[in-house]
Formats: C-alpha cells, sequence, structure tokens
C-alpha cells in the first residue's frame, strides 16, 4: 500500500478559501471588517517573521490587521494597558501576544495572556477557553492542534473510535489535542517524557500525532502499519536542515498517511488563526 503524503498546503488553501468567503460574506451583511491585532515585544528575529507572515495572511484575506511593536524595555503594566485598550477597540477582534516575551517579561506570561479578553483571545490560551475545550464546549482553540484535527477531517481520515496517541502533554500543543481528539470520540492516550516502554504504546496507535521537540524522534518500528502521522514538530539540525520529530524518510515506508515537514500541518497553524480571528469576529457581533 502506497503511503498518503498530507500536504499542507492543500489544506491550507482550502482553509484560507473558506475563511475569504466568510469575511466577505460579514462585510457584505454585518458592514464590518474582522481585525486581528498582534502584539510582539522586543527583537527576536524568528517572531518578527512570524508576525509578518501573519499580517501578510491576513491582508490577503481582507481581514484588517494590526501589528504593534513594543520595545524589549516596556514594563508588564504598559503592556497590559496596551492589551486592555485593545480588549475596548470595537474594529479588533482577535488579539494575539506573540510568544515567547523577552526574558524580563517570562514570569508574566500567564497574567499578560489572562489579561486578553476570552472572546479575543484567537490563540485560545485563555483560561475560559481552555477550560472550555476541556468541557467539550470548543470556542477559540490553539491554532495548532486546531489545525492538525482541520487538516485530519478534510482529509477524511476517520477519528471516531480509532485509537489516537499524542507523544507531548504541552498546553498548547498535547493537552488541546487531547481534547480535541476526545470530543470527536477518538480513544485518546498521552504519552511524555515519563511514559514507560513508548514504543509498545506508539505501536497501538490508529493516528499518531507527535509534539516533542526532538528531532526525527519518532522511527519506524514504533508506528503500526497504516497508521495516519502528523508530525507537529520543527526542528534545525546542524546543517541548518528543518526536519520534523518523525524520521520522515523511514516511517512513510510503514505509514498509510504522514505529514512532512516542512510542508505540513505548520502551514496551517496560520490558517486557523485567521479562522478563529473570523469566527471571533462574528462570535462578537452576534453578542452586540
Ligand atoms: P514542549 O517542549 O512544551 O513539550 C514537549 C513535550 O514532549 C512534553 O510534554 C515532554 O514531556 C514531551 N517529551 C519530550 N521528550 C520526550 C520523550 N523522549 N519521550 C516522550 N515525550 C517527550 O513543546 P511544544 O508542545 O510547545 O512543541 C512541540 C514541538 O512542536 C516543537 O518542535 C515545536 O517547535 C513544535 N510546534 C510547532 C508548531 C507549528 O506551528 N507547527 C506550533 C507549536 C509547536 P514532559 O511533559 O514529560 O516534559
Amino acid at each position: 500500500m502506497s503511503v498518503r503524503i498530507l500536504e499542507g498546503k492543500v489544506f491550507a488553501a482550502q482553509i484560507k478559501q473558506s475563511v475569504k468567503v466568510e469575511v466577505e460574506k460579514i462585510k457584505a451583511t454585518q458592514r464590518m471588517n474582522p481585525g486581528l491585532a498582534v502584539i510582539i515585544v522586543g527583537e527576536n528575529p524568528a517572531s518578527k517573521v512570524y508576525v509578518a507572515n501573519k499580517h501578510k495572511a491576513c491582508e490577503e484575506l481582507g481581514i484588517y490587521s494590526e501589528v504593534i511593536s513594543l520595545p524589549e524595555s516596556i514594563s508588564k503594566e504598559e503592556l497590559l494597558a496596551q492589551i486592555i485598550s485593545l480588549n475596548e477597540n470595537p474594529a479588533i477582534h482577535g488579539i494575539l501576544l506573540q510568544l515567547p516575551l523577552p526574558e524580563a517579561l517570562k514570569n508574566e506570561e500567564a497574567e499578560l495572556l489572562k489579561a486578553i479578553h476570552p472572546d479575543k483571545d484567537v490563540d485560545g490560551f485563555h483560561p475560559v477557553n481552555v477550560g472550555k475545550l476541556a468541557i467539550g464546549q470548543e470556542h477559540l482553540v490553539p491554532c495548532t492542534p486546531a489545525g492538525c484535527i482541520k487538516m485530519l477531517e478534510l482529509a477524511n481520515v476517520e477519528i471516531a473510535g480509532k485509537h489516537a496517541v499524542i507523544i507531548g502533554r504541552s498546553n498548547i500543543v498535547g493537552k488541546p489535542m487531547a481534547n480535541l481528539l476526545l470530543a470527536r470520540h477518538a480513544t485518546v492516550t498521552i504519552c511524555h517524557s515519563r511514559t514507560a516502554d513508548l514504543s509498545s504504546i506508539t505501536r497501538q496507535a490508529d493516528i499518531l500525532i507527535v509534539a516533542i521537540g526532538k528531532a526525527q524522534f519518532v522511527t519506524a518500528d514504533m508506528v503500526k502499519p497504516g497508521a495516519v502521522v502528523i508530525d507537529v514538530g520543527i526542528n534545525r539540525l546542524p546543517d541548518k536542515k528543518l526536519v520534523g520529530d518523525v524520521d520522515f524518510e523511514q516511517v512513510k515506508e510503514v505509514a498509510g498517511a504522514i505529514t512532512p515537514v516542512p510542508g505540513g500541518v505548520g502551514l496551517l497553524t496560520i490558517a486557523m488563526l485567521l479562522s478563529n480571528t473570523v469566527k471571533a469576529a462574528t462570535l462578537l457581533h452576534v453578542k452586540k
């Protein structure tokens, strides 16, 4: 059986197309423009590229986008004031605080993320949105796991009744991923660095989601023949080559379907951010 390569660009284009249609509909019927504000603090080069990509993607789809660049020296109080002013700004429906924050603000991260109004929290990190997801009331869901689910759905991968194994239990990928799969009736196992005999568990997975941050960690012997393998990891090898957490060349010989890195689920993260922004704009409009 030949492996199916799940190309991120194909699915990202489908999501963006439906977001574009939504944006046009909102503009025509509600006479407003969905708006996203991205706050970036300091000069982290990778963050600057991510923010520029988000801004460009908004422009392509007709979403109003504001990038607020703040100096590394900004205090927590000043940053909180900025967030509060965006919470109150009717032209802004989604607020994203680009992470990581500079060292001096790292300990304030939780408080700053909590200051974003849950209805504008397009990253889905606010405890209210985390709680809603946990009790099966999906509102604004973290973009990377939301992208993984969307890809599985668009690729017509059956989830209900399947055994989904997730490696990684972070708040931004592993845990929300587990809740999303559970809500779609998968039997879910979450593995982490203390999991004993990891391979014996991963080999039971019909759907294997890998989010650990270790280059080419998952090898062919860890994968059940025919499994769907979603690689969330992004790692740079010493020779600068970008690879995932899965050894793609080996695992594609065993898996039924697999996402490449680069070119896999990473491309869906921005698409889901745009989708969350439009969702937030629609819900805020209904609440008005
Ligand atoms: P974290 O570092 O927050 O979490 C990593 C998780 O992997 C932890 O739960 C950790 O376990 C687990 N882990 C680490 N080593 C092992 C091991 N040997 N065996 C089993 N489990 C292990 O990472 P993130 O969730 O933030 O990110 C994971 C990867 O996904 C990274 O490569 C990141 O770059 C990428 N990523 C990609 C995104 C995209 O847009 N495509 C977005 C977000 C992340 P424990 O909890 O016990 O420490």
